[in-house]
C-alpha cells in the first residue's frame, strides 16, 4: 500500500485540476498522450531552464553539461542559450552539439579512448578544453596537434582514490578504474609531468587537472572528503583550473532526498579552500542527471494486466528497457502514477514491465498503482529525463519514442518517433 504519488517527484511546473488530471508546462499529459502517442518523454523546458542557470550561478563560467545524460539538437541548444558550456565524450555527441550551433570553444572533449579522428576533428574545430585520460591520447596529442596547428587547453584527468556512495557501475573515482590517470600508482604526476613538457614544447596548453567520482551520489559528505583530496592534489601542482566533475544525485522515489546544485556547489568549494586550494583557481564542474532527469516524465500505455494468484501482477506497458534501461543495469526504482488521477492513493501492488522478450525487462519491479487500474491507461513514470533516452535501444527492432518540450500551454516536437522504416536505415541489401 502506498499513498500517493510524492508531488515533488513531479516537474516543477506540474499542476493537478480539480478533476486529477496531471499537466506539467500547461499541456495536459493524456492530450500528450493522444496527440504524439505513447512512449513518450515529456520535458518540462522551464525546468531544464531553471536548473541550467542555477548550475552557472552556482559553478559560474565554464560550468558544463554532461550531454550523454540526455542530447538532441534543442536540448544542446537549451543549454548553450542558457550560459552552459557542453561536456562531449564522442565524436557523436560532438556532431550532435555542432549541428545544434554550439560554438566549438564552448565544447569539452572527454572519453577515455578518443580516436585519432575524434582528436583530429576536435584540435581542427578549436574545442575549448580536452581531458586527457591516457598515455596514448597524449602520444596522439603530440603527433596530432602540431600537424593540425593547434595548441589545445587540455586538463589532466585524474582518479584520486575515493569510492563515492554510489552504485559500483558509476563508481568512477576509485584506484581500479578504466578512467583517468590514478594518483595511488604515481601515474598522475608521470601524465602531469609529460603534459607539463608538452606545454614548455608549445604543444599543448596544460591549464588544470580533472576528476569525477561518481554518478548519483545524494550526500554532500562525499563531494566534502573529495573536494578535500582533490585540493590537495591539485594545489602544489599551481594549475589555473580545476573541475570537480558531476554526479549530483536526484530523488527518484518517495523518501529519497538530493542536495540542491548551489550546496553541493557550496561544499565543494569550501572544502577545496579549507583544503588549501588558491581561491584564484577557476574551479568548476560539469552536472548531468541533476540538470534533467527530474525535468521529464515517460507516459506509456497499459496493455495487458496479468495477475498471477498468489504470486504477482504484472502490468505490460508499450515500451521498456528500449526506453528506459535503467532499472535493468543498476537496479534502478522508480515511482508511477496515472495521469488521470495523479493524487489517488496507490493501494495495488504490481510490478510494470515492457514489450521486450526478456524476463528482465522490467521498468518498475515494485510498483503501486490505483486499484481501477484498467487496459488502455496511460501510466507515467518520474524522473526519467537522464540517462533514458539516451541509453535508448531499438532492441526487438521497437521504434524509439519521441520527446515533446513543454512550456506556456503549447508542446514541441523536438525529436520525433523512430519509424519503422528508419529500423532499415542501414541496411545495405
Ligand atoms: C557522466 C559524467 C558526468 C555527469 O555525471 P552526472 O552523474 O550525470 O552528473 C560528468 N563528468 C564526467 C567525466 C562524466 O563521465
Amino acid at each position: 500500500m502506498a499513498g500517493p504519488l510524492p508531488r515533488h517527484l513531479l516537474p516543477d511546473t506540474a499542476e493537478v485540476g480539480a478533476d486529477g488530471r496531471c499537466s506539467i508546462g500547461g499541456c495536459d499529459l493524456l492530450d500528450l498522450a493522444a496527440l504524439f502517442g505513447t512512449p513518450l518523454f515529456v520535458y518540462d523546458e522551464a525546468q531544464l531552464r531553471a536548473r541550467c542557470r542555477e548550475a552557472v550561478a552556482a559553478w559560474g563560467d565554464g560550468v558544463a553539461y554532461a550531454t550523454k545524460a540526455f542530447l538532441c539538437v534543442a536540448m544542446a541548444r537549451l543549454a548553450t542559450e542558457e550560459g552552459m558550456h557542453l561536456d562531449v565524450s564522442t565524436g557523436g555527441e560532438l556532431h550532435v552539439s555542432l549541428a545544434a550551433g554550439v560554438p566549438p570553444d564552448r565544447l569539452v572533449l572527454h572519453g577515455n579512448n578518443k580516436s585519432e579522428a575524434e582528436l583530429r576533428a576536435a584540435l581542427s574545430l578549436g574545442v575549448g578544453r580536452i581531458v586527457v585520460d591516457s598515455f596514448d591520447e597524449i602520444e596522439r596529442l603530440e603527433r596530432i596537434a602540431p600537424a593540425v596547428g593547434a595548441r589545445p587547453r587540455v586538463l589532466a584527468r585524474i582518479t584520486p582514490g575515493i569510492e563515492a556512495h554510489t552504485h559500483e557501475f558509476v563508481r568512477t573515482g576509485q584506484d581500479d578504474s578504466k578512467f583517468g590517470f590514478t594518483v595511488a600508482t604515481g601515474l598522475a604526476d608521470e601524465a602531469v609531468e609529460r603534459l607539463r613538457r608538452l606545454d614548455r614544447a608549445g604543444i599543448v596548453e596544460l591549464v588544470g587537472i580533472h576528476a569525477h567520482i561518481g554518478s548519483n551520489v545524494f550526500t554532500l559528505r562525499s563531494f566534502e572528503e573529495a573536494a578535500r583530496v582533490l585540493a590537495a592534489l591539485a594545489s602544489p601542482l599551481g594549475l589555473p583550473e580545476l573541475v570537480v566533475g558531476g554526479g549530483l544525485g536526484v530523488p527518484y522515489v518517495q523518501g529519497e532526498e538530493a542536495p540542491s546544485i548551489a550546496s553541493w556547489a557550496k561544499v565543494t568549494r569550501d572544502a577545496l579552500v579549507a583544503g588549501g586550494l588558491d581561491p584564484a583557481v577557476r574551479v568548476t564542474a560539469e552536472p548531468g542527471r541533476a540538470l534533467v532527469a527530474g525535468a521529464a516524465v515517460t507516459l506509456y500505455t497499459v496493455g495487458t494486466i496479468k495477475p498471477l494468484p498468489g504470486i504477482r501482477t504484472y502490468v505490460a506497458v508499450d515500451g521498456g528497457m528500449s526506453d528506459n534501461p535503467r532499472p535493468v543495469l543498476y537496479g534502478s526504482g522508480y515511482e508511477s502514477f496515472l495521469p488521470r488521477s495523479t493524487d489517488a492513493e496507490r493501494p495495488v501492488a504490481v510490478r510494470v514491465v515492457g514489450k521486450h522478450c526478456e524476463s528482465g525487462d522490467v521498468l518498475v519491479a515494485s510498483a503501486f498503482v490505483p486499484d481501477d487500474l484498467a487496459v488502455g491507461d496511460v501510466l507515467a513514470t518520474p524522473v526519467t529525463g537522464a540517462y533514458g533516452h539516451s541509453m535508448a535501444s531499438t532492441y526487438n527492432k521497437v521504434t524509439r519514442p519521441p520527446v515533446v518540450f513543454v512550456a506556456g500551454g503549447t508542446p514541441r516536437l523536438v525529436v520525433r518517433r523512430e519509424t519503422l522504416d528508419d529500423l532499415l536505415a542501414q541496411d545495405v541489401c
